[in-house]
């Protein structure tokens, strides 16, 4: 029988199983599916059921090579570890005490659940916890960041921190929910900047998930002009649509004059770097007018080159941005459930969790076009494609 001291269910409406099916990674881009036992809220916490999740370029890294997680100090592999971080469903069990979520409610998650007790939990920069990783034995501190140092979303139940949980309206679809946690990046970003950006001008560089909803939440603020960069049309339509002014196609004209050309040859108040080229620092730097700011949100693979010089010269701010902290998705859901802007623009496909591999092949190669792929542990049918 499901459950623990002082947890608190409902059989009749959730019955929750002791065993559920997971994703677990064995090795290097090997995704399987697994038995395990449904995790137990404790304090503060309750169990989700999983009703959809999103696959981040993230997740496609793990799986991949390991990094940025970090299971017991060491790469996930072979760890019977969950990935999966952009996931959504519906409160299932309450851990001792909880009483600020009920049963049976939906809500989306942020990643990040941070000790709550060093320096930068304390100033809301959870996403920068200090204890970072500390979660397990003698250390454990009760940080928690789903799908990079504890398991993640791609299973059918997760336990959650309630610091993590945002609540939906009913009209917000699972998909649509799924997508919350990049807009709260975006908004974090934004937030980061000074968040006071309405009339101010906005350059997003790089139309991927967190670029197109930067576009959005810098849109929904009240940004003006916001302008897209990118190498790809379609992307940058999908841009106009959530509400870029301009946009800019890197591959045709030289991005940075470009930039001044719409802004009457002084450059913009803030860039929002999301494309994480090799290039892209720099181009940020010179598009910005003296005093701006650069929020840095992409992670390039290699070290970028940065002209120091100029920033100097220039009194030019940078900013780099982990994540969701500050409680940023609230913010970004609020402006979701007011219809401020339509993020299911970037959602694409929707598989069944049996089908993850599938799902992680779209999501990986952008078959069809793919942006932001979801999977579904139920109320999808498992297509297996018998030429594949
Ligand atoms: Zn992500
Ligand atoms: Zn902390």
């Amino acid at each position: 029988m499901y459950g623990g001291p002082g947890v608190k269910t409902n059989n009749k409406d959730f019955p929750i199983p002791d065993t559920m099916k997971a994703c677990v990674l064995g090795n290097p881009g090997e995704v399987k599916l697994a038995q395990k036992p449904v995790p137990v809220p404790k304090r503060a916490e309750v169990l989700v059921r999983i009703d959809a999740v999103a696959i981040c370029a993230t997740d496609l890294e793990i799986i991949d090579h390991g990094s940025p997680a970090l299971i017991q100090g060491g790469k996930p592999f072979n760890k019977n570890f969950t990935p999966g971080h952009e996931y959504m469903g519906t409160v299932v069990a309450l851990g001792p005490g909880v009483d600020e979520y009920r049963i049976g409610q939906r809500v989306t998650v942020e990643i990040h659940a941070g000790c709550g007790q060093c320096k930068r939990c304390r100033e809301g920069m959870y996403t920068s916890c200090h204890n970072y990783g500390l979660n397990y034995g003698d250390v454990d501190k009760g940080h928690r960041a789903n799908g990079f140092t504890t398991d993640g979303g791609f299973c059918e139940y997760q336990v959650n921190n309630i610091n993590t949980l945002v609540a939906i309206p009913d009209a917000m679809s699972d998909e649509e929910a799924t997508l919350v946690v990049t807009a709260g990046t975006a908004m974090y970003g934004l937030t980061e900047l000074g968040g006071l950006v309405a009339g101010e001008s906005v350059v997003v560089t790089g139309p991927g998930p967190i670029g197109l909803l930067g576009v959005a939440v810098a849109k929904a603020l009240g940004a003006q002009p916001v302008i897209l960069t990118g190498t790809r049309d379609n992307r940058l339509a999908i841009g106009r649509e959530l509400g870029a002014d301009h946009v800019i196609n890197v591959r045709n004209e030289n991005v940075v004059e470009a930039v001044k050309r719409l802004n009457d040859g002084k450059g913009v108040d803030y860039v929002v770097e999301c494309s994480g080229a090799p290039n892209a620092v720099n181009e940020a730097v010179y598009m910005v007018n003296r005093g701006g700011k650069v929020c840095l949100a992409a992670f390039p693979h290699a070290e970028t080159p940065v002209d120091v010089a100029h920033i100097v010269r220039n009194n030019i701010y940078l900013y780099g941005i982990r994540g969701e902290g500050k409680s940023a998705t609230h913010r970004a859901e609020a402006f979701m459930s007011q219809k401020r802007f339509d993020a299911t623009k970037i959602h694409t496909h929707t598989f069944a969790l049996d089908d993850l591999p599938t799902a992680i092949r779209y999501a990986k190669d952008r078959v069809d076009d793919a942006i932001k792929v979801v999977v579904k542990a139920r109320g999808v049918a498992a297509h297996r494609v018998a030429a594949e």
